[in-house]
């Protein structure tokens, strides 16, 4: 089997593993390895692509306004027959093309020096007693390469192979399946707005439509707990009265389904492997955002793999004093989000859109368990 050796191996070129190379590319006389199973960066898309303006300061690398394609103003939230508009600075952000931000972090990692290889496929990996990885196999477009690095940064999402070497049969997990389309031919209500459901037709999870231009959306229906296929909730969805006049006849362009992590221990590192993005559970909730915040945690990893390279870092440190204010908000709501799964459905549609649209504070929102849900609504529309 042929061999290489080099500083650090990204395995996974997403928005974690390219914000990852392009940090550690900061120093040049480190060689980088970057690999991802994938034949076209971000190809299939798993993603609504949706991007909160929030968090575009916390980037470390400052995206041109190519990339923010369609503006989105808030978002319009709806339970049962409610529904509540959010506007403003927490609220707004950008529909972007995925692929086309992967592919923007891969020309300047790639300009540093970077060496990205696509239909590569990490295997294996060998960690020694010292909870060393020592080497990692990988097929590239079918033919066995051994890659010997010094550090491994994991960005692997949320199936992260590295992960099952580092922690096997993972039970404590949360997971989301989520059924997504790209829509064409729509006519949208509200085109600079996203649109977000909560409701039977997604039962502890969310419907949406994030909108790409007036016309264009993507479209998805996401559970942790379905008692039905994706598809007929998806039906289901679509057949609402206030989507169905939006969708009219729809022109499904391209599927983007796909798993997002609702719950997962974050493991940032383990002997000389680090985590990040999706793998690390580093996206955001409620909404399980995790675009940008993948970007962010893969340049602290790529950061700290240099100092792992040169003497030794403190990662977990560096990441948590990254975005922790973040971190801790999101931990919390995960809390009150799985208390809230357990409640009856209408009650669950009407607190988790509360709690989405931060209309209680936190400690109060378990206040609300007990009430029943039109007083829970005279108490939401008091406080919109
Ligand atoms: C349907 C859906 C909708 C979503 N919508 C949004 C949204 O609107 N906004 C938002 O911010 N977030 C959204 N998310 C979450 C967001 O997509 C992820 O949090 C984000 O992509 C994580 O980035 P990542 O780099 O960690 O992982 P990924 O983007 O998943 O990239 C991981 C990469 O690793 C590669 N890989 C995996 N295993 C291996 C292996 N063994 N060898 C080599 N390569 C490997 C994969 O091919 C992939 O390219 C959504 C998720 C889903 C599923």
């Amino acid at each position: 089997m042929e061999q290489i050796s080099c500083d650090v191996l990204i395995v996974g070129a997403g928005p974690a593993g390219l914000g990852a190379a392009i940090a550690a590319s900061k120093n040049t006389n480190v060689k980088i390895v970057c690999i991802d199973k994938k034949d076209k960066l971000g190809i299939p898309v798993s993603c609504a692509e949706g991007i909160g303006h929030y968090l575009l300061e916390s980037v470390q690398i400052k995206l041109p306004k190519t990339i923010l394609d369609w503006k989105i103003d808030g978002i319009r939230f709806y339970a049962d027959d409610f529904c509540i508009d959010k506007v403003g600075d927490l609220w707004k952000g950008y529909t972007i093309n995925k692929p086309r931000l992967q592919q923007w972090l891969a020309d300047i990692a790639e300009k540093k020096g970077v060496k990205i290889f696509l239909s590569t496929e990490l295997l294996d990996i060998n960690i020694n007693e010292n909870l060393i990885a020592e080497s990692c196999v990988v097929d590239k477009a079918g033919v066995k390469l051994r890659i010997c690095p010094k550090v491994v940064i994991a960005c692997d999402g949320v199936d992260s192979k590295v992960l099952d070497f580092v922690k096997p049969g993972r039970k404590e997990e949360i997971l989301a399946k989520v059924l997504s389309w790209e829509i064409t031919g729509m006519k949208l209500a509200v085109p600079n707005l996203e649109q977000i459901f909560f409701g039977e037709f997604a039962p502890c999870g969310y419907a949406y439509i994030f909108p790409k231009s007036k016309s264009i959306a993507n479209v998805g229906v996401g559970t942790y707990l379905p008692k039905k296929k994706l598809e007929t909730y998806f039906d289901e969805f679509l057949s609402l009265k206030t989507v169905k006049c939006q969708v009219g006849r729809p022109k499904f362009i391209s599927e983007k389904s796909g798993t997002a992590v609702i719950h997962r221990e974050p493991i940032f590192e383990f002997g000389n492997i680090l985590f990040a993005g999706d793998a690390a559970n580093r996206n955001i909730k409620p909404f399980i955002e995790g675009i940008l915040p993948a970007v962010i945690s893969g340049y602290v990893a790529g950061e700290t793999a240099i100092d792992f390279v040169i003497k030794s870092g403190d990662y977990h440190t560096k990441m948590v004093s990254n975005m922790k204010n973040f971190y801790d908000v999101s931990d919390t709501t995960t809390e009150i989000m799985l208390d809230i799964f357990k409640l009856d459905s209408k009650k669950r549609a009407l607190l988790f859109m509360a709690l989405s649209a931060g209309i209680f504070d936190f400690p109060d929102i378990r206040t609300f368990y007990n009430k029943d849900c039109s007083e829970i609504k005279r108490i939401i529309a008091e406080n919109v």
